[in-house]
């Protein structure tokens, strides 16, 4: 699927740059990238089950990422794909989607954490690039001359392919960081556990080990250790802004999570924060 997979962490420099070397000659502008992911994103929708408006999944996930409608003036739009199959992704058309897997697994401050780190991607631009390195490798396969992008004038086939570099090229390892930082700044701004990606990342782990959840894992098991250093570092972010270590709520899967955080105590235990600390924000570099 789609590139970010907040799961999967490949180093993506090497393919990058032959695609790069192969296509040179063509460009294509912001906003064909655009045109570009509405049609991807018509074909991906199309190949998934999307559950309705009234569905407790879709339910949830509008009630979590209610104050998000609007971002880098692109208008979101949220669906859930019913699938086992723990992701989640952007497009730089504004679409998120979230697989029903993912859902079962994350508690509400965590699926927070996990589309705000998608939307992270979306304003630094990674998914707009990486559409546009996509189409590009595919396009000089395909011996395309012209970008064209308007609707109909790429091929079904082409999407497919296209999808499939998607998925072959993630995210560096600073896209990551920066989106993880992204992340970050969102709960905090919007009163959800600043740890919340932090044990989002260590739940995804500790789910690793369980052979049942392998298929739904496999993006995951393409991984390496590099999960635990984004969790760390999100950790190290926390601890710097002078947020205590919250305890991992249970996953509360459907209703009853209220999606906030109370305010952290400093330096003291987990239970019932009382005390307030001025918030912080934490910069989103990008370079
Ligand atoms: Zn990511």
């Amino acid at each position: 699927m789609a590139s970010c997979s907040t799961l999967k962490i490949v180093d993506s420099n090497a393919a990058m740059n032959a695609g790069a070397a192969a296509v040179q000659a063509l460009t294509i502008s912001d906003a064909q990238v655009a045109e570009l992911c509405s049609q991807y994103m018509v074909e991906t929708d199309g190949q998934n089950t999307i559950l309705p408006a009234d569905n407790s999944y879709t339910q949830r996930l509008n009630r979590i990422m209610a104050r998000f409608h609007n971002i880098s003036n692109l208008n979101l739009n949220y669906k859930v794909y019913q699938s086992s199959t723990v992701n989640a992704f952007a497009s730089g058309d504004g679409s998120i989607r979230i697989y029903s897997g993912l859902m079962d697994v994350m508690n509400d401050d965590e699926l927070f954490a996990v589309i705000g780190h998608e939307l992270g991607h979306l304003i630094n631009k990674d998914v707009r690039d990486a559409y546009r390195n996509a189409y590009l490798i595919v396009a000089a396969r395909y011996g395309i001359a012209a970008v064209n992008t308007t609707a109909g004038a790429i091929s079904t086939g082409f999407l497919g392919d296209l999808g499939q570099e998607l998925a072959n090229n993630a995210f560096s390892r600073k896209q990551e960081y920066e989106a993880d930082a992204a992340s970050f700044q969102f709960c905090v701004q919007n009163g959800v556990d600043p740890y919340a990606m932090y044990h989002a990342l260590n739940r995804l782990m500790g789910l690793s080990g369980d052979s049942s959840m392998k298929g739904r894992l496999a993006e995951l098991l393409q991984t390496h250790p590099y999960t635990e250093k984004r969790a760390a570092r999100i950790k190290e972010m926390c601890e710097a802004a002078g947020y205590s270590m919250t305890a991992p709520k249970t996953n509360s899967t459907g209703s009853g999570n209220t999606n906030t955080v109370s305010p952290k105590t400093n330096g003291g235990s987990n239970n019932s924060g009382t005390g307030t600390k001025p918030k912080k924000t934490v910069s989103t570099k990008k370079g």
